[in-house]
This record gives C-alpha cells, structure tokens and sequence, in this order.
C-alpha cells in the first residue's frame, strides 16, 4: 500500500511536479531515494477561507512496493455469437448494460428510439436555432442519451454506488482526460463527450454487440405475466423472456406501458424547480473570498441547501460558465437543464433550484396510481409552456414577483 500524505499548496503549484512531490516527501518522513513511484492520487479546492488553497492527497509508494495504477485496465471478450441479452435505451445506462455483458461474455443488442450521435446533432440544430422539436431525437433521445449532451459531471453524493473508479477508468479508455481520475469533482464537459459516446458504441461493435438506432420499443407481449415478445416500432417482434429496460426518466411512454402492463412500478418522490442563471465572476468572487486572480482555479461552483416549512429546497446539477438548454421531450411543454464545455468559459453559471414534491402536490392526482408524479410533472411542463411559449426565460426579480402574485 502506498504512503498517501495530504498537503495544501497554493493555486500556482498545483500543477508543479518537482514541488509537490518534494513537500510531499518531507512530510512522509521517507527519503528520496526510498520512493520509487509517486503520483497525485486526489486534487480539490479549500476555498473555506482566504487563501484559497488546494487539498493534494499524494501517493508514495516506496521501493520494493508493487504501484497499483488508479486506471483498471477493463478486459473485453468477443461476444459475437455468445447468448444475445436485449438491451432497451442507448443512454449512459444501456451503454453500461452493453459494457457489463461484454465484459461478463454476453452479447448486447441495443435497441434506441433515437439516432446516432452524428445525426441526433443535426436535429439539436433545429431545436436550438428554429425551436422545432423532434420527439424522438433531442437533448434526451438518441445515442448515449441525455448524457450525451449532458454536462459531465461524474460525482455522487451517495457512497453506494458501486466501483465509480472503475467507471472514471472506462471513460478514459474511451478518451475522457485522465485528470478525471484525481478532480475530486470531475468533469467532462458537453463539446467532449459526443467522441466519448461514439468511442464506446465501438468497442461495443468491435467486440461483437450490436445497435439498432431509430427502433423503439412500443409493447411489451406478455403471457401470464411472463415476457414473451418485444415489439419494435409497432410492427417488429422478437422473442425473449428477458430484457434490460434502460430508457431513463423522460421516456413516460414506457412508465405508461409497465403500467398498463401491470408490471409492478413505484411512485418515486422527486424534486421541481426551475434554473437559475447569474454571472459566473459573481460566483467566483462570492466563493473566492473576491479575490479569483488565479488563473489556476477552476470556475467556482456552489451547492446549496435550505430548509423552508419542513421541504427541502436545494441547489442541482450547478454548472460553472455553462448554457441552459431546452431539454423537453414532447412539444408544448418546457424542461430545462444546463451543461458546459470542458473549459466552463461561458461568461454564466447556472444551476437547478429545486424543492421536495411531497405527497400534498401530487393528492390531485392519486388516481393515476404510481403514475401521479408522472401527471403532475406532465401537467407543471405543460403549464409552463402555455405561459411562456418559446420565451422559457425571465429574470429572477420577475419571477419572484409573480409566485407572490399568485401565492399571496
Ligand atoms: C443537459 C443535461 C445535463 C446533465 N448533466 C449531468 C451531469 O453533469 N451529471 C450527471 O450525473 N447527470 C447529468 N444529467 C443527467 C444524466 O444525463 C442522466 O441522469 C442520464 O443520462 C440517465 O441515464 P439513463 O441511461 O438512465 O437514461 P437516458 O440518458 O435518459 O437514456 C435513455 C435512452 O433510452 C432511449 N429510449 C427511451 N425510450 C425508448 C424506447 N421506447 N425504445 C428505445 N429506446 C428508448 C432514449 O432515447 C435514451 O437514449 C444531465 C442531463 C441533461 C439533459
């Protein structure tokens, strides 16, 4: 096991080799010629007062020692003619699922309502100069998903959530910035991910998966209570008793399939809100004490969270110099989310301000069964849209002034 030493540094050594290693060294208690690998194992921001500093956990590993690299080198077989596993959704779920059977000697077949990266573009396009939504290739449908065009940050708050380096080690393999491995809140950003996406889809191929883009799924054939057929675009069936349902949150058609199925689902609580946009050097000189001068600190980002008449109401998906983005899946109703490119060089920050949909907001919809959340959160888009139309936007001030308005 290596030596792991914690030392803070300023800003402008935190990319110095020869210095950290050095400062690192001395307070091991080891000398020089002990060493006989090292390396930057974590790397995060102390902003907690000024100056600001950096937190660097680094690895020692002394002489004799074997260095266990932080990067899983994951090993695939060829799965070609192996027993086939159908796998609905191409998102970061589906993409996983395929890696996973790969990786177990299973061979994934991958079915997507949406298209491809390269053409799912074109239609984002059209979205985002001509507001011409196409249902079924957006911000969320297509190849890789909502992660595709999502803003990359890769950390949870949860410690469940099984290997997250092995995880980080598949994206870099696929071409993500091995510096994602020691930010201790990685990032990919939106303008890279698309390469990453792509790259993956072909070690899936290249290892004997397959993917159908512009096939959804549209029933489910069902004999006492057991799956026998899947049916594809209204008309293509193929036989199986199994599948990995992996269609992620926006496809409600599918929650109302299960249903309708009586395939047991589960009313999920969930949390509502809109997005808040505000400068992103006003983030940074709140964060950093006013005095962001550095070029070596990254864009601040913040979470919050408070408490109001017992609901929580939260801080979500916060992203530094980044865009909000138009992420409905059905016309006529608004859904916004927000990413950001590698470098978060956007001169705004944005970020969800959300609060807990307790059981009193969705009462009205009981009826719908574990689908009321669904109705209600259908019903809020909707509303929203019908208000607004194409103008999603207005500024907070506005806002505020309307919720009491009508609350009051
Ligand atoms: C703009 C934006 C920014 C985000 N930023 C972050 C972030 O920084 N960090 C983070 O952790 N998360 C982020 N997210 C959320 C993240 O993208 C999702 O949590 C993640 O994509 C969920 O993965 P998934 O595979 O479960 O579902 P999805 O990504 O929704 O993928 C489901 C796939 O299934 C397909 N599908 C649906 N129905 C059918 C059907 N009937 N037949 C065939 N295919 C079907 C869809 O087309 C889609 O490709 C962001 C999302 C957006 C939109």
């Amino acid at each position: 096991m290596p030596k792991i030493i914690q030392i803070s540094v300023p800003p402008e050594k935190s990319f110095e080799e020869e210095y950290i290693f050095h400062l690192a060294l001395s307070k091991s208690g080891l000398y020089e010629s002990d060493v006989k690998d090292w390396y930057i194992k974590k790397r995060s921001v102390d902003a907690r007062k000024r100056p600001v500093k950096i937190q660097l956990a680094v690895a020692l590993f002394e002489k004799g020692e074997e260095i266990v690299s932080p990067l899983q080198d994951i090993v695939f077989k060829n799965v070609a003619n192996a027993e086939p596993v159908h796998i609905i959704g191409a998102g970061p779920a589906g993409m996983f699922a395929a890696l996973a059977c790969i990786e177990h000697g299973l061979k994934p077949i991958v079915f997507e309502r949406g298209k491809d990266v390269r053409s799912r573009r074109r239609d984002l396009a059209k979205l985002n100069k001509e507001h011409v939504l196409n249902p079924e290739s957006n911000y969320c449908y297509g190849e890789g998903g909502a992660g595709t065009y999502s803003d990359g940050k890769l950390y949870t708050r949860s410690t469940k959530r099984g290997d997250v380096n092995k995880v980080l080690s598949l994206l870099v393999q696929h071409g993500a910035d091995p510096e994602i491995m020691v930010d201790a809140h990685p990032h990919i950003g939106t303008n890279k991910l698309p390469s990453i996406i792509t790259a993956i889809r072909e070690t899936i191929l290249n290892y004997g998966g397959e993917f159908n883009f512009e096939h959804k799924l549209t029933d489910l054939e069902m004999e006492k209570g057991v799956l026998q057929r899947l049916e594809i675009n209204s008309s293509k069936k193929i036989e199986t008793s199994e599948l990995v349902l992996a269609t992620g949150h926006s496809a409600r058609d599918i929650f109302e399939l299960l249903h309708r199925k009586e395939i047991k689902i589960e009313y999920k609580p969930f949390s509502l809100g809109v997005r808040i946009e505000h400068p992103q050097e006003l983030i940074n000189s709140i964060q950093y004490h006013g005095e962001r001068s550095s070029v070596y600190l990254p864009q601040a980002s913040y979470s919050l969270v408070h408490q109001v008449d017992g609901k929580g109401v939260y801080s979500f998906c916060m992203c530094p110099g980044g865009i909000i983005a138009p992420c409905a899946t059905e016309p006529g109703s608004v859904v916004s989310n927000g990413w950001s490119p590698s470098k978060r060089n956007n001169p705004y920050a944005n970020s969800g301000m959300v609060v807990e949909v307790d059981d009193e907001l969705t009462d009205a919809y009981a009826s719908f069964g574990p689908l009321r959340g669904l109705k209600f959160q259908e019903e809020v888009e909707k509303t929203c849209w019908e208000a607004g139309g194409k103008t999603q936007a207005l500024p907070l001030k506005d806002y505020l002034i309307l919720y009491m308005e009508r609350t009051v």
